[in-house]
């Protein structure tokens, strides 16, 4: 027959058991990659879309700037060839050569500008990369030291359920089962001490003939939080 020092002794369990599963949980939240590794992964995520739309305006504009070069090669070298004799269309060639001239003009400047927002995406590319190596590093360390304690508390976990077992299988079915009702609603505590005739578990002090049936190792209830009772 089991006497309420064997509920005791389960309930010494299972506040270990919580205790390790706290643990587990928060460890489970250490876990997740901080903010500035994830958000610096995410400038680089940015930055590397940047430069590849930025890349195919550089190619872009340098096909333009060759298509319309070639154009402007061909109609310098037909204007100054001498072929041509009649005076409007020498004038129009003339023309249309001044016009490929700005366009070129155009077309490199805009050709530049994208090399120079190229060039300082890729700074500010390496820049990050670098910092997201040094904080993978770091995070690497930290996540392997956490990885370790997590296991170690899951195993430790793993013995203490199996410890819980015959602790558990000890006490009477009704009993047990108010036991753990109990743990779910009064904080994890099933059953307190009785200090003097206070309850440990909620304070209140209790009359001469619940202490003496607590003395005697009964099976007793705090009239007010409802926990078992044992003589502290
Ligand atoms: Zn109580």
């Amino acid at each position: 027959m089991a006497t309420p020092n064997d509920l005791f002794a389960l309930q010494k369990t299972d506040t270990a058991l919580f205790t390790l599963r706290a643990k587990l949980h928060e460890i489970q939240r250490d876990l997740q990659e901080p903010d500035d590794l994830v958000s610096t992964k995410a400038v680089i995520q940015k930055l590397t879309e940047a430069l590849a739309t930025t890349g195919a305006k550089v190619k872009d504009s340098e096909l333009q700037v060759g298509t319309l070069q070639d154009k402007l090669n061909r109609s310098t070298e037909h204007l100054y060839s001498g072929k041509i004799k009649n005076p409007k269309e020498l004038e129009d060639l003339e023309s249309e050569v001044k016009s490929l001239t700005g366009r070129v003009e155009t077309v490199e400047l805009e050709l530049m500008e994208h090399i120079e927002t190229q060039e300082n995406l890729k700074s500010d590319l390496e820049t990050n990369q670098i910092m997201l190596q040094e904080l993978e590093e770091d995070w690497d360390g930290k996540s392997s030291e956490l990885r370790t304690e997590q296991q170690r508390v899951a195993l430790e976990m793993k013995q203490i359920i199996e410890k819980r077992k015959p602790q558990a299988d000890k006490i009477d079915a009704s009993i047990l089962a108010n036991y753990v009702k109990l743990l779910k609603s009064k904080s994890g505590v099933g059953i307190s001490k009785l200090s003097g005739s206070q309850c440990e578990g909620c304070k209140i002090s209790m009359d001469g003939g619940t202490v003496r049936q607590v003395n005697s190792n009964k099976w007793v209830n705090c009239p007010n939080c409802g926990r078992y009772l044992i003589r502290g």
